[in-house]
């Protein structure tokens, strides 16, 4: 029998009528002599909710008793898909991150998994059980309840799916793939078939929110087959897979954005060794991860600039932190800006494409889109520019790369 391990995320299962539903379709796979572990997130806007609670309370959470809160929207689902499910007529159980053994470090707020012992789960399968389990959890060794990061669950699943060895891992949402670009922001976004883990793993770190980039990074690892589909309409999906000849040929396959951005920039720092490390140091040992950096020297060599891009989520942790090393290195200032994004590109054909990036920062000229930062891999370039201007350069790249027409 094959083991299946499938994903619903917040909006399928955000109302008693959905959760019945994706209950049904469930079922109906169980019914077909499969073997189903179930992964899902909390009702849709609750782990919003939570965090808000949270805010209330006090301005800066403790983060382990925000993972106590936050953790409880996927205790809530879990329960109530099981109680369908068994409605149904169909054996099932409802198992959170400590039952199943998904054990994380303990980095409250974006732990990572460190492994899951299959022996629990797998006993649930083996007794004729759907596994229904709570997403976005887990548990460091001392017992201590800990979350994933936003859209964690389908870390979950795919971590899941790996252990298991299952045939594949289905994630269902609210689109029906993976597209060009976000489909709610351009609708000329085409859906892809098929997308290569590097690419998907790009597309999901430079903002693409249908795949948390912590599970194509699992996916990738394992090999395991993840199916992007939608749970309300019967399409095809997107496979995301290994690389192979078919999808060779194209030179761009999709735009990411992300907004959730801010950029510090420290003015007027000693130009010596040592200087960058004892400011990334700090950073990293508060856990903060920084991602585009440039540093300018000014003309006489003496003195630098620096500045780099931080998650808006560690914005007001790194302010503090790098004004306090400001202070130490006598910075004429220490400035931050919110106001700004990431706008990027993506295709494993631009290993063997020159001028891809001069056609980009062209398009964005021609719309007067400032770039202050720009970065780039083999298979990705990426700008940092003024957040009000995000939609269109989405658009226009989208246009100038001709992402809508297959193969373009
Ligand atoms: P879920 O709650 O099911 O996990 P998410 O909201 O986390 O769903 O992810 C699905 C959303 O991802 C879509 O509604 C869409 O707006 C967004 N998205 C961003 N980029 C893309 C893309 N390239 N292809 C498909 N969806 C995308
Ligand atoms: N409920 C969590 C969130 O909203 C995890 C998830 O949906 O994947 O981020
Ligand atoms: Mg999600």
């Amino acid at each position: 029998m094959a083991i299946i391990v499938q994903k619903y995320g917040g909006t399928s299962v955000g109302t008693i009528d959905k959760i019945r539903y994706v209950a049904q379709k469930v079922a109906n796979r169980y019914k077909d002599g499969n073997r189903i572990a179930v992964v899902v997130s909390a009702m849709a806007g609750q782990t919003d909710r939570l965090i808000e609670l949270a805010n209330e309370m006090t301005p800066r959470p403790d983060p382990r008793e925000l993972d106590v809160l936050v953790s409880t929207g996927e205790q809530i689902s879990v329960a109530l898909l099981a109680m369908a499910l068994k409605d149904m007529g169909v054996p099932a159980r409802s198992l959170l991150a400590h039952q199943v053994m998904i054990k994380t470090d303990d980095a409250f707020n974006k732990a990572r998994i460190l492994d899951i012992e299959v022996q629990s789960i797998q006993r649930v399968l083996d007794a004729g059980e759907v596994g229904v389990v709570a997403g976005f959890q887990g548990v460091t060794e001392d017992q201590e309840i800990t979350t994933l990061g936003r859209g964690g669950s389908d870390t979950s699943a795919v971590a899941l799916a790996a252990v298991l060895n299952a045939e594949v891992c289905e994630i269902y949402t609210d689109v029906d793939g993976v597209y060009t670009t976000d489909p709610h922001l351009y609708d000329k976004a085409r859906r892809l078939d098929r997308i290569s883990y590097d690419e998907m793993l790009e597309m999901a770190s430079l903002g693409a929110k249908v795949l948390q980039t912590r599970s194509v990074e699992f996916a990738k690892k394992y090999n395991v087959p993840v199916l992007v589909r939608s749970t309300f309409e019967d399409n095809g999906g997107t496979l995301v897979t290994r690389e192979d000849s078919d999808m060779e040929g194209v030179v761009v396959s999709g735009i990411a954005f992300d907004k959730d951005q801010a950029k510090i920039t420290l003015l007027g720092i000693p130009d010596r060794p040592g200087v960058a490390a004892s400011i990334f140091n700090v950073l990293a040992q508060n856990n903060i991860n920084i991602d585009m950096i440039i540093q300018n020297v000014s003309a006489d060599g003496k003195l630098a600039d620096i500045s780099f891009t931080v998650s808006l989520n560690d914005f007001a942790k790194a302010m503090q932190i790098v004004k306090a090393q400001g202070n130490t290195l006598n910075a004429r200032d220490v400035l931050g800006d919110t106001t700004i994004a990431k706008l990027s590109i993506v295709g494993v054909g631009m290993r063997s494409h020159a001028g891809v990036a001069a056609k980009m920062f062209d398009t964005l000229s021609r719309e007067g889109i400032n770039i202050m930062m720009i970065s780039t891999s083999e298979i990705k370039i990426s700008c940092i520019i003024d957040e009000k201007y995000i939609e269109l350069g989405v658009r226009v790249l989208h246009d100038a790369f001709e992402l809508d027409k297959s193969g373009g």
